[in-house]
């Protein structure tokens, strides 16, 4: 690879709108033949917004969403941004948190008013009324979270995302590409088989852990897939740097960015096709 050629491809890259850390990634490219798309913040724009509360009898629905809210006020999470804000609006300002934990791909703890309120994926035996509002929420592609305080889950309230009006497209030309869309997230299986449903992705995997995002990548290269994985949450940095390449949305977090190989600047998804033409072409120019 000369390097006027692979030159001429990071300037071209910066007009389309791609970050490229050094003119050698574009030789990683070349072979790329799974593209692992990331579902919350990259394939929709992770911009949540608070859709439905549902309190199991004798609990008040306002209190399901003043104690979720509490707690989610303390946390960065998009899906905890909705449920604050979506609380706030409804019910005025909200008590304080004591004791606030995060736990990564499971959701936040914290004692309010004296109360040890969980929200997320914390309890395993839901009473049945809990668990069918979930599931009903979740069958309408909604992100849904129990809410429970002092050992018992007695709520739900539930998010929804929209998929970005340039991602149906952007999968489109990746397959024109002859590569392979695979969504990946910790979000739920309905929610997930929805969205992918949407864009035109068919295989999903759902219901990941945080810490084994990178171990999805790796047991596709094992499989002898040469994988591009897109993403852009804090949940998704390791990921982007085991991958062949890394491709992290501009609008997303710095830990991202940093460990992306390019990044996508306006956070659209075609661009990512555009990164892999480009690539493509500036190599075939080379040779
Ligand atoms: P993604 O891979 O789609 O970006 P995450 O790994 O961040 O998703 O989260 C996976 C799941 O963990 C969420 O769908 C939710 O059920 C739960 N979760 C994560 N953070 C929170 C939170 N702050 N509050 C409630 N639940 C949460
Ligand atoms: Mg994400």
């Amino acid at each position: 690879a000369t390097p006027t050629a692979l030159m001429v491809g990071t300037g071209r890259g910066a007009q389309l709108g791609i970050l490229i850390k050094g003119p050698e990634v574009l030789e990683s490219t070349r072979r790329v033949d799974t593209v692992v798309l990331d579902k919350t913040g990259t394939v929709t724009t992770g911009r949540m917004t608070l859709q439905e509360v549902y309190a199991a009898e004798g609990t008040d629905e306002k209190e399901v969403l003043r104690l979720a809210g509490a707690v989610e006020h303390a946390s960065e999470h998009p899906l905890a941004r909705a449920v604050a804000a979506g609380s706030e609006r409804r019910v005025g300002t909200l008590p304080g948190v004591e004791d606030f934990t995060s736990v990564p791909g499971r959701g936040v703890r914290g004692r309010v008013e004296g109360r040890e309120v969980a929200v997320g994926r914390f309890y395993d035996d839901l009473p049945p009324r809990v668990a069918r509002a979930r599931d009903e929420a979740e069958r309408d592609g909604r992100t849904a979270v129990v809410v429970g305080w002092d050992g018992e889950a007695r709520g739900v309230v539930a998010v929804a995302d929209a998929v970005r009006e340039t991602s149906a497209e952007a999968v489109a030309e990746l397959r024109r590409l002859g590569l392979t869309p695979v969504l990946l997230t910790g979000d739920n299986r309905r929610v997930a088989a929805s969205v992918a449903r949407a864009v035109g992705i068919d295989e999903v995997i759902a219901e990941v852990l945080p810490e084994d995002k990178v171990a999805v990548v790796e047991r596709l290269r094992a499989d002898g897939r040469t994988v591009a994985m897109v993403g852009d949450g804090v949940n998704d940095a390791a990921a982007l740097a085991v991958a062949d390449l890394g491709l992290a949305m501009g609008t997303g977090t710095d830990a991202a960015i940093e460990a992306g190989d390019l990044t996508l600047v306006r956070g659209d998804l075609r661009v990512a096709a555009d990164a892999i033409r480009l690539s493509r072409r500036t190599l075939a120019t080379i040779k």
